[in-house]
């Protein structure tokens, strides 16, 4: 870890977020973190006093990165990974051995949930999946063995909604850690760290890079032993962010702060938008008024959050047809893009979790995920509403008449 990059810290986020990271001993005066694309650093001598050695292991873009982190989490330790899965699997082989259980939130990323379902209990790593926003199933759930509790909130892809602090309080006498996967609000959305978390996961790739460019993770913590073992680990297998994508990530979160209410104002306008339409079952957001987690987001989340669900009264094929008459919209996997994005969860991002399981999580075949990007919002819903026309026949001959009778 880079010291502070800051003379004093200053009290504006948007502030810090600019900042962040960047030496003013940087060479040349630099005005951005220089980009290291080096694999290797030549000793002067050998058993001499060295910082880096070999980029698997670290490297100066790398840790501008992690310091930048850092300084906007108000956690000391940061570590930055290649992938937000890397960060993820590389904090559980960390933390785990043979034997014990961890506890995760029944609505999480898919590639999360697949780790624990499919590859840890290979390890004698063994996973109970619990709704995260019903304390008592928490805390039915919880062993003597148990190691973390994770939780994604809002949670991908139906945005269901977690009470931190409650978790954070359950979990206060027992031996279990609270690890927050923060990457749908990030800490300028949603302060973790006050609430309680004791370790915050990332996605980088998704708002804070925020481009559609750089796949990346980080985990940050308070604990120096635990984030010993962490690069102690990524070292050992490989896990490592590239400088290059370092770079890319470091410049995504200089904006983050201007793109996250950004990302946000969109995202309501477009969920009310959603709510109106009759080929609209259901729409989850959690700023949505009556939606069930609407106070507990409004409590502990900034923004409402970038990211839309839902629900076509059509099922499968509404949600089919609806993806494929999208004009300006992507359909695709990422979110938390420039660009608007939309899944389709259960062919996508959720297809390896049990398609009965699915149905009980919410995530049914009729689901579409919004994430909702920085085009001006009556474009984004121009879209929506064309791709929303194209679903209902009767719809189209109604307005093939009036384009008749005109
Ligand atoms: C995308 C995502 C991940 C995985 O991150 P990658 O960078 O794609 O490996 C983890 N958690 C959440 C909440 C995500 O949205």
């Amino acid at each position: 870890m880079a010291v502070s990059s800051f003379p004093q810290t200053p009290s504006h986020a948007s502030t810090r977020a600019v900042h962040a990271g960047l030496s003013r001993e940087a060479p040349f005066g630099s005005a951005t973190t220089p980009l290291f694309q080096t694999t290797t650093f030549a000793q002067r001598e050998l058993n001499g006093q060295i910082v880096h050695t070999y980029s698997r292991a670290s490297n100066p873009t790398v840790a501008a990165l992690e310091t930048a982190l850092s300084e906007l989490e108000g956690l000391p330790f940061a570590a930055a990974f290649n992938t937000g899965m890397s960060a993820i699997t590389t904090l559980l082989l960390a933390t785990t051995r043979s034997g014990d259980h961890v506890v995760c939130g029944d609505v999480v990323y898919g590639g999360t949930r697949r780790f624990l379902e499919q590859i840890l209990p290979r390890f004698g790593v063994k996973a109970t999946f619990v709704d995260a926003s019903n304390l008592d199933a928490v805390s039915a759930a919880l062993r003597p063995e148990t190691k973390h509790v994770i939780v994604e909130t809002p949670a991908n892809p139906t945005l269901k909604v977690c009470d931190i602090g409650a978790l954070s309080a359950l979990l206060s006498d027992t031996g279990s850690t609270l690890v927050v996967d923060n990457t749908f609000l990030t800490s300028f959305g949603q302060d973790v760290v006050s609430l309680g978390a004791d370790i915050v996961v990332y996605s980088t790739t998704k708002f804070v890079e925020g481009h559609n460019s750089a796949l990346g993770g980080a985990v940050l913590c308070a604990d120096r032993d635990l984030h010993d073992r962490l690069v102690h680990i990524r070292k050992s297998v490989g896990t490592i962010q590239s400088p290059n994508n370092a770079w890319l990530t470091l410049r995504g979160l200089k904006t983050l702060p201007l793109r996250l209410p950004r990302h946000s104002n969109s995202a309501l306008a477009i969920a009310e938008f959603l709510l109106a339409q009759p080929a609209v079952a259901e729409v989850h957001y959690p700023w949505l008024q009556g939606s069930p987690g609407y106070q507990v987001a409004r409590r502990q989340q900034r923004y409402g959050g970038g990211v839309v669900a839902a629900e076509f009264v059509d099922g499968y094929a509404g949600a089919v047809q609806f993806c494929q008459a999208l004009r300006l919209c992507l359909l695709a996997e990422n979110l938390g893009a420039t660009e608007t994005i939309v899944t389709h969860p259960a062919s996508m991002t959720h297809g390896d979790v049990d398609p009965t399981e699915r149905e009980r999580l919410g995530i049914r075949d009729g689901l579409i995920r919004i994430s909702v990007g920085l085009e001006d919002p009556d474009d984004i819903v121009a879209d929506i509403s064309d791709a929303l026309e194209a679903l209902g026949p009767s719809t189209r001959i109604e307005r093939h008449a009036e384009e008749v009778a005109l």
